[in-house]
């Protein structure tokens, strides 16, 4: 009688399951903790929020902006030295050129392009990924 009490407790089968995926958590992009879906860091590691959204503005953002005055050195300034020496020796100076024979051609109007070329530039300047790594990027990454 005793033995078929102990049959009833043992179960072979784990009950166990696998941990409920909550949805308002998200695993943190670094260490994997988990944390709620808008933390703006995490409680283990050095990830922020703003690490890993290039979305939001940052300082850098303004700055190459600024730089982008002169086509190609905000690239350079986020890291992008190849695109921006391509602006800055090759495509300014060809945009220039072309806007100064458009210039001659429509009495003026050409020089309108230009205006319309480094709002691109500082356009784009503002959207590219910062290849400038932080500061503190070495201090998480001790394997
Ligand atoms: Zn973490």
């Amino acid at each position: 009688m005793t033995l078929s009490l102990l049959n009833v407790e043992y179960t072979d089968a784990p009950s166990t399951q696998p941990h409920p995926v909550s949805t308002d958590m998200m695993p943190c992009p670094y260490c994997g903790t988990l944390l709620p879906k808008d933390a703006e860091r995490c409680t283990r590691c050095d990830w922020t929020r703003r690490a890993t959204e290039t979305a939001e503005p940052r300082a850098s953002d303004a700055m190459a902006v600024l730089l982008s005055v002169v086509p190609g050195l905000g690239h350079i300034y986020k890291g992008h030295k190849v695109v921006g020496a391509l602006l800055l020796f090759l495509v300014t100076p060809i945009a220039f050129a072309f806007a100064l024979l458009a210039a001659f051609a429509s009495a003026g109007f050409g020089l309108g392009i230009l205006v319309f070329y480094w709002l691109g530039i500082m356009i784009h300047v503002w959207g590219i990924e910062d290849r400038v790594p932080p500061a503190s990027v070495d201090q998480g990454e001790q394997y």
